[in-house]
C-alpha cells in the first residue's frame, strides 16, 4: 500500500486505556458510518480505484479512531461504526473488503454481528478483537468464523500486519488487481477475481446473476450475447426454471444498479431484436 509519511506508523498500544489518543489528529466525532476518504492524498479519485474498503465495528471513540487513522495512512478507505446494528448493516449492503470488528459492543455484540454477516453469506475477513486473555472469546469468535484475532490492548503495527495478511489470504496480492483480472470502462471498474464492481469510489452490490451477465458481457466489448446464450451461460449459476424472458429482468436490475439512466444505457446495450452486448469503447 501507499507509503512515505504515513507508513510511520506509532506503535502505541491500542485498547488500553487512554491508549491510542496521540494517534487522533483532529476532534472531529465519529459520524454516521460512511467510507471516508483518505486522510491525505487530495480526493479519492486520485487513489486506485480498488484501495480496499475496511470497516471497523468499535464503540470505544479513541480505539476506533486511532485504528481509523492508522489505516486511512496505509491508502485504505475506513468506516466506522459505533454499534453492532450499524456496523452489520453498513457490512451487509456495502460489502467492505475486511472487517474489524470489536466483541464488546453495547446492545448487538460482536458475537452476534459475526453470526448474521456469515449467515448473511459475507466471507469478507473479520478480525475479531477481544478481551484481554479472553479465551473463551477467541475460541467461540473463531468458531463463528472470525479469520483472526487480537486481543487488547494491541499495537497498530501488529494490527496493520494482521489485517494485510488476511487481505492478501482472501484476495490475493492487491497490486495484481490493475494486472488483467479488472476490466474498466469509464469509470465503471470490474474486479474477476474479487467479484465487485465499482463506479468511482461506488461499491455496487449485484446478485450473482447480475455480476455474471455483465462479466460475460463486458469481457468482450461489442460482442453481441443471443438471450438464450445468456441463460446457457448462467445454466450452471442459477435455478434451472429461468427462461429467456427472466434475462431481461436481471439485465433491467443491473442497469439499474450500473447506468446513471438505465432508460439510456451505457454499459449494457440492447441489440433489438438480438440480445445485449456491452458497449465498445
Ligand atoms: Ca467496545
Amino acid at each position: 500500500m501507499s507509503g512515505g509519511a504515513g507508513a510511520r506508523l506509532a506503535d502505541g498500544a491500542v485498547g488500553a486505556p487512554g491508549a491510542g489518543a496521540h494517534l487522533i489528529t483532529t476532534h472531529e466525532r465519529c459520524g454516521p458510518v460512511k467510507a471516508a476518504g483518505p486522510v491525505r492524498g487530495g480526493p479519492v479519485y486520485s487513489r486506485p480505484a480498488m484501495s480496499a474498503t475496511i470497516l471497523i465495528v468499535e464503540d470505544e471513540f479513541a480505539v476506533a479512531r486511532g485504528i481509523q487513522y492508522a489505516l486511512q495512512q496505509e491508502g485504505y478507505q475506513v468506516a466506522v461504526a459505533k454499534s453492532g446494528e450499524e456496523g452489520l448493516d453498513f457490512a451487509t449492503n456495502q460489502a467492505p473488503d475486511l472487517v474489524v470488528l470489536d466483541v464488546r459492543l453495547p446492545g448487538m455484540d460482536g458475537f452476534e454481528v459475526l453470526r448474521r454477516l456469515r449467515a448473511s453469506g459475507s466471507k469478507a475477513p473479520v478480525l475479531v478483537l477481544t478481551a484481554r486473555d479472553d479465551e473463551v472469546d477467541k475460541v467461540i469468535g473463531l468458531e463463528l468464523g472470525a479469520d483472526d484475532y487480537l486481543t487488547k490492548p494491541f499495537g497498530l503495527r501488529e494490527l496493520m500486519s494482521r489485517i494485510k495478511a488476511l487481505l492478501r489470504r482472501a484476495y490475493g496480492d492487491l497490486s495484481d488487481a490493475a494486472g488483467g483480472r479488472v476490466i474498466r470502462h469509464g469509470d465503471l471498474v470490474i474486479d474477476l477475481e474479487r467479484r465487485r464492481v465499482q463506479r468511482g469510489d461506488r461499491r455496487i452490490s449485484l446478485t450473482p446473476t447480475e455480476f455474471e451477465i455483465l462479466r460475460h458481457l463486458a469481457s468482450r466489448p461489442g460482442r453481441v450475447y443471443t438471450r438464450s446464450e445468456l441463460l446457457e451461460l448462467l445454466r450452471d449459476y442459477e435455478a434451472l426454471d429461468q427462461d429467456e424472458k427472466t434475462i431481461n429482468v436481471h439485465v433491467s436490475h443491473l442497469r439499474d444498479k450500473i447506468e446513471d439512466d438505465p432508460a439510456v444505457p451505457a454499459f449494457v446495450m440492447t441489440v433489438r431484436g438480438v440480445g445485449y452486448a456491452f458497449a465498445e469503447r
